[in-house]
């Protein structure tokens, strides 16, 4: 193969370059660049908040213990309210929202509209001084030994590096850190498919309520998180690869279209697809150590509290160690969202969820700002550093 000539261009050095714009991602860029590094969010779409918006997640899952303790705040917090300050809203009075409390204690979750809340994450992280670049796909860290010096992307321009003091890798399925030579584990999913639809018999309840998830009811076709609804004789999907994830497109694809067909044409629409694969885990870093989620088990080096949004999780709170984002072997790279080191499981399934990837990623975005400033590693920030990048307790 002939590659004269595809030499990138250096398109200059940042503090931190984030890569993904999901929730993970916005962030660690917010947080980062809050602590004056500059930093560079890079994103292969052209919308942020990856899965929870244009993979139509829409359920912000909650920031307490459903025992009426809020476990995270911070950045989590702030993004819990901006996905309902402008649109579709189901946050409870008791929690800051317009919706009548119906429960003694309400969970400070909701729904959100993924449209507009992939809107304001524009918003945002702009205003918080982050530097912006959407349809560029990172496609290799560069390492110096063990240390990353930038990352190389595609995009419309051609092939351009961008140099950086430090990498947040917050791809959803750790591209950045195994490409790296991180060691990464993959995941092992069901078959689910969501799309978005909306239906004519609800019009006039529409109108009459104008509560807007009429216009975004799930048309789920595969399984739940538990499995229940797994097509007969369906494999689990845990290869990772391009061509397992062009396989489930086309399966999830086909089953809706066949939902489509039965019920019957005009009656209905899909208002949205998924523009993402709805793989709940694909591939995670194997870090320095792992969050297995364990209620009440402490950590020298926490980054924080969360809770766990089950039902059979009501009132455990588990603290995430900083360890599980990072790997000793590795200066300057750090994980954020649900690929932290966490076991299939309890700890993956804990962890991938939206408040803690925006916890995980808040942390993220400090440890890299540090490490940036300071040219220290990421294991040198959990011996000497924990008190400034853990999250205060709520
Ligand atoms: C079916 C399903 C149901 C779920 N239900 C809920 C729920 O009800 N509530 C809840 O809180 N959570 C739910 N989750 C989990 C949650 O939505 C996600 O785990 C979470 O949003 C992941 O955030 P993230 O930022 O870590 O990763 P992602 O959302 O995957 O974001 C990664 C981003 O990185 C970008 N990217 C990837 N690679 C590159 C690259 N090389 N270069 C540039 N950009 C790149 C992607 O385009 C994407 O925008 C669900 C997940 C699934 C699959």
């Amino acid at each position: 193969m002939d590659l004269r000539g595809k030499e990138p261009i250096n398109k200059g050095r940042y503090d931190v370059i984030v890569v993904g714009g999901g929730i993970a991602g916005v962030a660690a860029a917010v947080s980062a660049a809050r602590n004056k590094a500059k930093t560079l969010l890079i994103e292969k779409s052209v919308n942020l908040g990856g899965l929870a918006t244009t993979g139509l997640i829409s359920w912000y899952e909650p920031l307490c213990d459903g025992q009426g303790k809020q476990m995270i705040g911070g950045i989590s917090e702030e993004l819990i309210k901006l996905s309902v300050a402008y649109g579709l809203d189901n946050l409870a009075k008791s929690w800051g929202g317009s919706r009548p409390d119906q429960k003694n204690p309400e969970r400070y979750c909701t729904f959100f509209s993924p449209t507009i809340f992939s809107i304001a994450l524009d918003d945002y992280v702009l205003k918080n001084g982050v530097e912006l670049r959407f349809d560029t796909l990172a496609t290799y860290p560069v390492m110096d030994g063990k240390k990353c010096t930038g990352v190389v992307v595609e995009s419309v321009n051609g092939r351009e590096y961008f140099e950086a003091a430090a990498v947040v890798d917050a791809t959803g399925d750790a591209s950045v850190m195994d490409r790296a030579g991180v060691p990464t584990v993959l995941g092992k999913n069901f078959m689910s498919f969501v799309a978005h639809y909306y239906d004519t018999d609800d019009a006039q309840k529409l109108a009459e309520t104008r509560d807007t998830r009429l216009f975004r009811k799930w048309m789920s076709v595969g399984a739940d998180l538990e499995g229940n609804g797994q097509p007969e004789g369906m494999k689990f999907f845990a290869e990772g690869t391009a061509e397992e994830l062009t396989e489930y497109m086309i399966i999830g694809k086909q089953k809706l279209f066949e939902r489509i067909k039965a019920k019957g044409k005009n009656n209905f629409d899909i208002t949205t697809l998924p523009y993402m694969p709805q793989f709940r885990t694909i591939r995670r870093i194997a870090g320095r150590c792992d969050f297995p989620a364990i209620d009440g088990k402490t950590y020298e080096d926490s980054i924080g509290w969360c809770g766990d949004f089950r039902p059979k999780g009501i009132g455990k709170h588990y603290q995430i160690p900083f360890s599980s984002m990072y790997h000793e072997d590795f200066e300057n790279l750090v994980a954020a969202g649900r690929i932290i080191s966490a076991p299939q499981g309890d700890g993956w399934e804990v962890a991938r969820v939206i408040p803690v990837c925006g916890l995980t990623g808040e942390v993220a975005g400090k440890a890299a700002a540090l490490c940036a400033q300071k040219q220290i590693s990421m294991d040198q920030i959990r011996k000497e550093y924990m008190d400034q990048i853990r999250c205060p307790e709520v």
